[in-house]
């Protein structure tokens, strides 16, 4: 199979939710957003043996690669729209190429997503998948609006998905880690109500950590609140291991901050996903971690968190 054929055959099919795409097959796609409206764009990366063990479902890699880029729309307030995938292949296994196909197309289509191109090469097991989104201009959900005062949120529940990768079994936990759901919906209707959002993908307190920096603010967390599945309570013994899973990433759920009096608003706009107040933003620099004892420490959030470098 060549490459041509490797792309007709499993990408083409997935270009087809395209209303307002030319998309595969020619130099350069061609979109165009809806009048009126400002783009989203970003990428995101996963490289075998890093992010995933090559022996994994490829449908899993698949619906990841695309999980991940559109959880950070989600967390711009942006309606997906369409993707490019860019593919480095230790070989054309058909199988594999189906599988990924299929696990990137089922996620693609609950979310109206088209794939409008890419690039596909020969390599070690790597792929780069850039989204576009769309939002109305100046409704983006940024990192740097915290204000002090504001509570501190979060939607879903946290530590399934690093629970599954430190070896817990049980199928809804691992479903979290290979299978995560972009808030798409919640990110949308939290537009003009949460001040700040981030995705947690590298863990609450580093994620929440950038929210602070950029928005020059401190914060107190109370770890005793941190939002846990029934499934992480049955996995985790101790109340330890519970927060450092929920601590741990991979939960792509969104952080957010909005101001006390809007919180009626902020939770009606995630129904049915639930919002967990944990914290709440301070004037002065710095993350106090409260435990349930009431007891404070000093968390170096931006030391914590996955670094590649
Ligand atoms: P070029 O030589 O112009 O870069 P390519 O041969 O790389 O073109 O790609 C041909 C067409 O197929 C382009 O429209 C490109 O966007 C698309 N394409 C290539 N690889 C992929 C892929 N993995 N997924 C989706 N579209 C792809
Ligand atoms: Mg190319």
């Amino acid at each position: 199979m060549n490459e041509f054929e490797l792309i007709r055959r499993h990408f083409l099919p997935l270009g087809r939710a395209a209303d307002a795409a030319y998309g595969i097959g020619d130099d350069a796609a061609l979109f165009a957003p809806t009048p009126g409206q400002q783009l989203a764009v970003c990428t995101d990366t996963l490289v075998v043996g890093r992010h995933f063990l090559a022996e994994a479902d490829p449908a899993d890699i698949g619906w990841k690669a695309l999980a991940v880029n559109l959880s950070d729309l989600a967390a711009m307030g942006a309606r997906p729209r369409a993707a490019l995938l860019a593919l480095t292949l230790p070989a054309a296994d058909d199988a594999w190429l189906r599988g990924f196909a299929h696990g990137f197309g089922e996620l693609a289509a609950e979310h109206g997503v088209a794939l409008i191109g890419g690039d596909t090469t020969r390599g070690p097991l790597t792929i780069t998948v850039t989204v576009l989104g769309e939002l109305p201009a100046e409704q983006a959900l940024r990192r740097d609006g915290a204000r002090p005062g504001d509570l501190i949120c979060v939607t879903g529940s946290l530590g399934d998905a690093a629970a599954a990768l430190h070896g817990a079994t049980d199928s809804a936990l691992q479903r979290r880690l290979h299978r995560p759901q972009p808030r798409i919906a919640a990110g949308l209707a939290l537009r003009g109500i949460a001040t700040a959002a981030i995705d947690v993908s590298d863990g609450i307190l580093a994620d929440l950590g950038h929210i602070l920096t950029a928005s020059g603010v401190g914060a107190e967390l109370r770890m005793d609140r941190l939002p846990a599945s029934p499934a992480l309570l049955a996995a985790a013994g101790e109340a330890r291991q519970r927060q450092q899973w929920q601590s741990g990433g991979d939960d792509y759920e969104l952080c957010l901050c909005v101001p006390p009096e809007r919180l009626p608003q902020a939770e009606a706009a995630c129904a049915p996903l639930a919002l967990t107040v944990i914290g709440q933003i301070r004037a002065e620099a710095g993350l106090k971690l409260i435990d349930e004892q009431g007891r404070l420490s000093e968390s170096h959030a931006h030391d914590s968190g996955y670094r590649h470098f």
